[in-house]
């Protein structure tokens, strides 16, 4: 059977929302293959997000608890997302493309001898399964098919909606992938950013500054509209290069893709490289002083004014509104 595998992203005990959109995806092609969909969910004390993603359009959920899972490492994590592929027949393996997806799925693949797609944003069956990905900064969108049986894609989850739950129950089943912990690999620490802030890639608005705010200090109002409507702050790569944000916080080609409802560009000029971390964004509100700058080209919302006086004013009007 050409089933698909999904396999499940967790932080802190909750579901990650990328993986509703990898979910998406591979309901999608599950379609394409006339297979079932399964999600692989590895951790220690997984039961209940098990549970909870058996609520969603899927045939079955396998997860194992086990300490050698209690952090992600992907020397561990490969082998048993292969066992867990075998065990369901899987033809495809599919993860959101984040950071852990990106870092694991190549590993899979080698495991499971597939060829690899990576920031798939769309599926389609031509005469077998083809997959279109984005390449140079978003210019070119190529169609790819894979060779191999088993093929293992990443998802750009920015280009799938979130799958929502139905209620139905799959079936949920505890497995031993009998793969454990690898040799010569320990886990020593996860430095992770704590925020009060949504993650920047699962939030329903950003506010994202540029170098044109021309400091690290000037980010507070930056964060201060972020704060007002519940949303998360990003930053251009010349912003953080400047030492005015947080890596953590990179929007782009070289940073985190972004495709919330409400995108702000704050004194951010549209470079391409910028543009393909967030051109996907629902609605784009552009603030800069420049009339000719690109970014307003994709803003469905465009305000040429200075920022400075712009920002704090919006903010002000905005909180009213909340409030
Ligand atoms: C291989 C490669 C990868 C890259 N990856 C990324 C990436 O992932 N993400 C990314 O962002 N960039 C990336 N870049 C860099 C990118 O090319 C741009 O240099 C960068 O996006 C520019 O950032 P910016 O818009 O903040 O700065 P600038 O281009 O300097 O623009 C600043 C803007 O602020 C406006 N401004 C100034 N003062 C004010 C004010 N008071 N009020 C309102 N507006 C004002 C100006 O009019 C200007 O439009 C990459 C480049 C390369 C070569």
């Amino acid at each position: 059977m050409a089933n698909v595998l999904v396999v499940a992203e967790h932080l802190d005990g909750a579901l990650r929302k990328v993986t509703l959109s990898a979910i998406t995806f591979a309901q999608e092609t599950a379609e394409l293959t006339g297979g079932d969909v399964h999600v692989v969910l590895l951790g220690q004390d997984v039961d209940g997000i098990a549970e909870e993603l058996a609520g969603y359009d899927v045939a079955g959920v396998l997860y194992a608890n086990d300490a050698a899972y209690a952090n992600y490492l992907a020397e561990n994590y490969a082998p048993a997302i292969a066992a867990a592929a075998e065990k369901v027949d899987a033809t495809v393996v599919c993860a959101p493309a984040s950071t852990t997806g990106k870092d694991l799925l190549p590993r899979v693949a080698a495991k499971l001898d597939a060829g690899m797609v990576s920031d798939a944003i769309s599926v389609e069956d031509d005469d077998g399964l083809k997959f279109r990905r984005p390449l140079w900064a978003g210019n070119v969108i190529t169609t790819v098919e894979v060779a191999t049986p088993v093929k293992v894609i990443t998802v750009r989850t920015t280009d799938f909606d979130a799958a929502e739950p139905t209620g139905a129950g799959a079936s949920v089943e505890a497995f031993d992938p009998g793969t454990g912990a690898a040799d010569g690999v320990e886990f020593v620490s996860f430095d992770l950013v704590k925020s009060e802030r949504p993650e920047l890639t699962d939030a329903e608005v950003v506010v994202a500054g540029g170098r044109g705010l021309r400091s690290g200090e000037n980010f507070d109002m930056i964060m201060a509209l972020a704060d007002t409507l519940g949303g998360a702050v990003g930053a251009t790569r010349a912003a953080v290069d400047s030492g005015y944000a947080p890596n953590d916080w990179q929007i782009g080609q070289t940073g985190k893709v972004v495709a919330p409802n409400l995108y702000f560009a704050v004194a951010i000029s549209g470079a391409i490289q910028h543009l393909a971390g967030m051109k996907g964004s629902k609605n784009i509100v552009a603030i800069n002083k420049d009339p000719e700058a690109p970014i307003f080209q994709v803003s469905d919302y465009g305000l040429v004014a200075d920022a400075f006086e712009a920002v704090p004013e919006l903010t002000e009007k905005l909180k009213d509104l909340v409030d």
